[in-house]
């Protein structure tokens, strides 16, 4: 069962094959054997999740089911769910129990899915290898001493050691992709503004966005079907026409012109990961698609605008944690300013701290011209390039990361090391432009993503190109060792 896809959970449950409450605790006891090993679970409560799927097994009983009806799945613990712990990764929510349901979190209960847990996490998902978590780093189960990636780590390694069918994921700067280039599965960053952030604490508003996190391109089809839709709660959520993104899957890819823009394949990036990326584009020729050269010429400074306008954005997004209103408060203080200035030094882990100075920093009013302003006037020329590029181009690829998972330690020493991990997907996010990574090979054991770009609003096509090279190729389906 751990194996088979979303839909394929979905025909047993409506042959009554098994039971929701039978495949849920297939997931909590591996959640239960290997959880102490890899840490990818915050929370687990096996009760709210058993009474979730009772509750399943009589809709589906009644016939009324739809196509996730049933399925288990694991959530980021940055969405909050109603009577769930949601600590966000942090020490300030390490016993914040949610008063009320983020949309996404409200969309898998109407659509009759199960809570399986909420996944570990980069605190404020403010990382890229999981180990900024209050709650201790996450183990890639390709490698016990690697990371899975981040900031989505937990929802990554629990997607990897099957540990759930599939789970949700944010990505702010890369967070979806890269964990699912370092452990080896589909995961989409959607259009900004198609999935409701109503919910979801925010870390760089203008950047933060929902998405699936699965084996397959189909699997994430099906759980697009249930996340994305205009929410009037988010004033960001974009009134886009619901669709059905498994109803383009099957296309034929004859005649698709990618664009690999040749910033992407440049100094920095790893041989063999390249070695990858290039026999993947040799599949892609044999299905049929077109290859053209582009450009980018603005990406190499994606990162130094997205540290400007993230550390802003979060410094103004985490003034609300100051003890007053909710989350962690200091013990003992003199004052209110005490209390606030210990509950923050308490409540903080290092890395968001320095976010937090650095956005103060940039927004402060003798620097805020060159840095804040600045950065948002090239946002706008990176934005640009896209729109540029894809009137030469339908979809655009190239690596998600130039690298493999790195060992846990490696790099958490140096924070510019650490932010070149997003190098290949912080620009999407800039532009509000829809991102995917599937699992493409392996170099020396380690999984390879290969990234898809697409147009706003395309990502049923992006799925059908991540779907027809996965109908062709079965480095989706590898599963790691020693997880059985
Ligand atoms: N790694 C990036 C950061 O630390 C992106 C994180 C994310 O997408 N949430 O900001």
């Amino acid at each position: 069962m751990i194996n088979h896809s979303l839909k394929e959970l979905s025909q047993m449950l409506a042959k009554k094959e098994v039971s929701s409450v039978e495949m849920a605790q297939t997931f909590l006891e591996r959640i239960q054997k290997y959880n102490p090993q890899i840490n990818a679970y915050i929370t687990v409560d096996a009760d709210k999740t058993l009474t979730q799927a009772r509750a399943a097994d009589a809709v589906i009983a009644a016939g009324n089911a739809s196509a996730l009806t049933g399925v288990p799945i694991a959530q980021k613990d940055i969405f909050c769910a109603s009577g769930w712990k949601t600590t966000c990764g942090s020490k300030m929510l390490e016993n914040f129990i949610a008063p009320y349901d983020a949309h996404v979190i409200a969309q898998f209960d109407a659509a009759g899915a199960v809570n399986l847990g909420k996944t570990n996490m980069d605190e404020f998902a403010m990382g890229s290898s999981n180990e900024t978590s209050y709650f201790g780093g996450v183990k890639n189960p390709w490698d016990l001493e690697r990371v899975p990636g981040g900031s989505s780590g937990g929802s990554a390694a629990a997607v990897a050691a099957r540990l759930c069918p599939a789970a949700t994921g944010t990505d702010t700067g890369g967070s979806i992709r890269q964990p699912a280039s370092l452990c080896g599965f589909t995961g989409l960053k959607p259009t900004y503004g198609l999935v409701s952030r109503y919910g979801m604490i925010a870390f760089a508003s203008s950047l933060d966005q929902a998405g699936p996190m699965a084996k397959s391109a189909e699997d994430c089809a099906m759980m697009m079907n249930v996340m994305a839709g205009f929410d009037e709660r988010d004033s960001t959520s974009l009134n886009h026409p619901k669709q059905d993104y498994t109803s383009e899957l099957n296309k034929p890819l004859a005649g698709l012109k990618v664009g690999l823009p040749k910033e992407y394949f440049a100094e920095g990036l790893d041989a063999d990961v390249a070695k990858v990326v290039d026999a993947a584009i040799a599949e892609y020729k044999k299905l049929g698609a077109e290859f053209v050269d582009i450009s980018l010429p603005n990406a190499s400074l994606s990162i130094p605008v997205y540290y400007v306008l993230a550390p802003a954005e979060a410094s103004s997004n985490l003034s609300r944690y100051d003890g007053v209103r909710y989350g962690h408060r200091t013990a003992e203080y003199d004052d209110l300013m005490d209390m606030y200035m210990k509950t923050r030094a308490e409540g903080f882990g290092a890395e968001v701290k320095r976010r937090i100075l650095i956005g103060t920093y940039v927004l402060s009013a003798g620097y805020y011209d060159a840095y804040y302003l600045k950065a948002q006037q090239i946002r706008h020329l990176i934005a640009d390039d896209f729109k540029a590029a894809f009137k030469q181009c339908d979809i655009i690829m190239g690596p998600t990361v130039p690298s493999t998972a790195f060992k846990t330690g490696e790099k958490s020493g140096n924070p510019v090391e650490m932010y070149l991990q997003d190098i290949y997907t912080i620009a999407t996010n800039l532009a509000g432009l829809p991102g995917m990574s599937i699992p493409a090979g392996f170099s020396h054991g380690l999984p390879v993503g290969l990234q898809i770009i697409g147009n706003y609003f395309d990502e049923a096509r992006m799925l059908n190109v991540g779907h027809a090279y996965q109908q062709a190729t079965d480095w989706h389906t590898q599963m790691p060792e020693g997880i059985e």
